[in-house]
C-alpha cells in the first residue's frame, strides 16, 4: 500500500523522486525515505511522518541519477526512521525499497541473526537487503532471484547496487509496479500518479516478472531469466485530474466531481429504445448471462456496502438472488464456487489485495467473475473475465466518494442489464434508465445545498460516538455513513438496521449519542418513524436523511431532504449527506480529512 518511487537517467534523481513520493503520499503516509546513488556511494535519508518532513532533513546538495523512495505503510514494525525504507545490507552495498509483506521473514530474521548479522530495523523488508547483498550472484539480477527463491510474500521491489550503478532491478508479485519511459532517462513508481507529469508512456509489469531499469530503457524477465517481450503503453490520465484545484481538500474536490462522474460512467451505456444497457465491457453474450442463477458481490470497506446496495439492486430488479460479502473473508472460508453464480469484485484501485485474491480463487476454481474497477489496467481489472470500469477519475482522497457514487451506478447498469435478460419490464426499464438520467442533476442539489448538513455536523462533531440506522434499502446508507464518519473524524460510529434497535443497541441511547436516522418515502416509512420516536422518547437525539413526502415536522427531528429518485436507486442519493456529514464533522475537529491517520489509498497488502 505504500508508494514506490525510482529515478535513472542523467538528471539528478533527487527532485523526481520527493515530487513522486509527494503524488503517492495517499498510499501510505507514516514514514518516508530515499536512496540516491552517486560518486561517493549511497547516501540514505530516512524520517517518521510525511514527504514534507523528509524533504527538510535532505541534504541540499544531491547530485546522484539513480534513486529510489518509498512512502510506508507499515505492517511489521512501528513507524520509526529505523524501520521506514530504504533498507540497506549489511555492507551498504544494496538498498532497496517494498511494498507488500515477506511472510516468512520471521524465520529469515533468526538465521540472518544467527550467522552473524545485526538486524538495524524491525520490519520483514530488511531481510531482502542482506539475501540479495549475501548472494554470490554475479549480477544484481542473480542475486535478486536468488533472494526471492528463500521468500514467501507479496511485494513491489526496487534495488540498487553500489557495485552496478548503472541499473535499478525490479521485480512484482502481487503489489503493482510501473515503469515510465521517458527520453534518456526511466522512472519507477507504483502508481501512475508519480509518472503523468513526466510520460505518458508506461509499461504494468505482471506478476512474476522482473525488469532491469538503465537510463537508455528497460528489459523484463520471468523468474526463470526468460526475457518478457513488453511494449509500453498510452496513459489516458490527465495531469490537471491529479491537483485538487480550487478546493482545499482532494475529499472535497472529489465529492463536488460526483455529478460529472456519474455521467461518465454512463455515457454510451444506456439503451433507451430497448430499455435496457450496453456493458460489452462484459465480454458475456445474453444466454450467458441469463444462466446465472445466483450473484455474489465481493468488494471491502465501502466497496463492500455499496455491493449491499447492488445486491439489493440485482434481487429487485433481476429477480436473481444476490448477496455481498467482504472478500477479505471470502478465500479464508473455503467458499463453494459455483459455475452458475456470477461473480462480481469491486475495487476503486483495483489493487486491493483482499479482492485480487478472492478473483484468483474463483477463477482457480473455475467460477466467471466481473470486476467494477475505477483504475484501468490495474492487477483486478486484468485478472478479471470482464467488467464495468467506473470513469470516476482518478481518485486521491482516502475515503471514497466518487468512484463509490459510480459503483453504485454501475450497479445499476448491471442490474438492468440483468433484469431485461430476465423478466423486468420494458416499462420498469425505462423508469430506471430515466432515473439515473435525472441523478447526476440531483447529486448536484445536494451539493449545492449543504448548509443544513453543515450544521448538523457540527453537532455530531461533539459527540463521542454516532448511531446510523436505516433498513433494506436504507441500510447500506447507514452503513456506509457510519464508516465515512469514522474513518475521516475519528467519531465511534456504528450502523444498524432500525429494526434491529430494539434488540440491543436502544440501552444506549442518551442525550449525548445522535442517531442519524434514513427514513425514505417508501413501504418501510411508517415503521422507521415509529423507530425514531423510539429514540427521541429516550432523549436521544435524532437527524434524519429523508424525502420531501415524509412528515415529520410534528417531531423533534432536524431534516436534510434529498431528492427523490426511484425507490431502487434512492440510496444513491442517500449516501451523499453521509459524506458532507462526515466532511464537515471531520473538519470542524481538524482532521486531515485526505489523509486519515492508520489508512492508506488502494490496500495492496492483505
Ligand atoms: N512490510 C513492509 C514494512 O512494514 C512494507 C510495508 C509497505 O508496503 O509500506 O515495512
Amino acid at each position: 500500500m505504500c508508494g514506490i518511487v525510482g529515478y535513472i537517467g542523467s538528471r539528478p534523481a533527487r527532485p523526481f523522486l520527493v515530487e513522486g513520493l509527494t503524488r503517492l503520499e495517499y498510499r501510505g503516509y507514516d514514514s518516508a525515505g530515499v536512496a540516491v546513488l552517486g560518486a561517493s556511494g549511497t547516501t540514505v535519508v530516512k524520517q517518521v511522518g510525511r514527504v514534507r518532513q523528509l524533504e527538510q532533513t535532505l541534504p541540499k546538495r544531491m547530485a546522484g541519477k539513480l534513486g529510489i523512495g518509498h512512502t510506508r505503510w507499515a505492517t511489521h514494525g512501528p513507524a520509526t526512521a529505523a524501520n521506514a525504507h530504504p533498507h540497506q545490507g549489511a555492507a551498504g552495498r544494496i538498498a532497496l525499497v517494498h511494498n507488500g509483506i515477506i511472510d516468512n521473514a520471521a524465520g529469515l530474521r533468526a538465521q540472518l541473526t544467527e550467522s552473524g548479522i545485526a538486524l538495524s530495523s524491525d520490519t520483514d523488508t530488511e531481510v531482502l537487503a542482506h539475501l540479495i547483498e549475501r548472494s554470490a550472484a554475479d549480477t544484481l539480477e542473480d542475486a535478486v532471484l536468488d533472494a526471492l527463491e528463500r521468500v514467501t510474500g507479496t511485494y513491489a521491489l526496487a534495488v540498487i547496487d553500489t557495485a552496478h550503478p548503472d541499473r535499478i532491478v525490479v521485480a512484482r508479485s502481487g503489489s503493482p509496479l510501473i515503469l515510465g519511459v521517458g527520453s534518456g532517462e526511466m522512472l519507477i513508481a507504483s502508481d501512475l500518479a508519480a509518472l503523468v507529469r513526466h510520460t505518458n508512456q508506461v509499461v504494468h509489469l505482471d506478476d512474476g516478472e522482473l525488469a532491469t531499469v538503465t537510463a537508455g530503457g528497460f528489459a523484463t524477465f520471468d523468474r526463470s531469466r526468460t526475457a518478457t517481450e513488453r511494449q509500453p503503453v498510452e496513459i489516458a490520465v490527465a495531469a490537471e485530474d491529479l491537483e485538487h484545484s480550487g478546493y482545499e481538500t482532494y475529499l472535497l474536490k472529489e465529492l463536488h466531481e460526483q455529478p460529472a462522474a456519474a455521467e461518465l460512467v454512463m455515457r454510451g451505456r444506456l439503451d433507451e429504445r430497448f430499455a435496457t444497457t450496453r456493458l460489452d465491457g462484459l465480454r458475456m453474450d445474453p444466454r450467458e448471462l441469463r444462466s446465472f442463477t445466483r450473484v455474489k458481490i465481493l468488494g471491502c470497506g465501502s466497496a463492500y456496502y455499496i455491493g449491499q446496495f447492488g445486491a439489493q439492486l440485482i434481487e429487485d430488479l433481476a429477480r436473481i438472488p444476490a448477496d455481498a460479502e467482504p472478500a477479505s473473508e471470502f478465500r479464508y472460508r473455503q467458499p463453494i464456487i459455483e459455475p452458475s453464480t456470477l461473480y462480481v469484485v469491486v475495487s476503486q484501485s483495483g489493487e486491493t489485495a483482499d479482492t485480487a485474491f478472492a478473483v484468483a480463487e474463483i477463477r482457480r476454481k473455475g467460477g466467471r467473475v466481473v470486476g467494477l474497477v475505477n483504475v484501468v489496467g490495474s492487477t483486478i481489472a486484468r485478472a478479471v473475465d470482464g467488467g464495468i470500469y467506473l470513469h470516476a477519475g482518478p481518485e486521491i482522497s482516502v475515503a471514497s466518494t466518487k468512484a463509490l457514487t459510480n459503483m453504485g451506478v454501475a450497479f445499476a447498469l448491471l442490474a438492468v442489464h440483468l433484469g431485461r435478460l430476465h423478466d423486468l419490464s420494458f416499462a420498469d426499464g425505462q423508469r430506471i434508465l430515466a432515473a439515473l438520467h435525472r441523478l447526476p442533476g440531483q447529486i448536484e442539489q445536494i451539493l449545492g445545498d449543504d448548509g443544513a448538513i453543515a450544521a448538523i455536523a457540527a453537532r455530531l462533531a461533539g459527540a463521542r460516538s454516532a448511531l446510523y440506522i436505516g433498513r433494506v434499502r436504507g441500510f447500506p446508507v447507514a452503513r456506509e455513513g457510519a464508516q465515512k464518519l469514522k474513518e475521516i473524524s475519528y467519531i465511534h460510529a456504528e450502523a444498524y438496521q432500525t429494526s434491529e434497535l430494539k434488540h440491543g443497541p436502544l440501552a444506549l441511547i442518551d442525550p449525548d449519542l445522535p442517531t442519524v436516522a434514513v427514513i425514505g418515502d417508501d413501504a418501510l416509512t411508517d415503521r422507521n418513524i415509529a423507530a425514531a420516536q423510539q429514540v427521541l422518547a429516550r432523549g436521544g437525539p435524532v437527524y434524519a436523511i429523508t424525502h420531501p413526502g415524509v412528515d415529520l415536522a410534528h417531531l423533534p427531528v432536524e431534516t436534510i431532504v434529498v431528492p427523490k429518485s426511484e425507490p431502487e436507486l434512492d440510496p444513491l442519493l442517500m449516501i451523499i449527506p453521509t459524506q458532507l456529514l462526515a466532511y464537515h464533522a471531520a473538519v470542524a475537529l481538524g482532521r486531515d480529512v485526505d489523509k486519515p491517520r492508520n489508512l492508506a489509498k488502494s490496500v495492496t497488502v492483505e
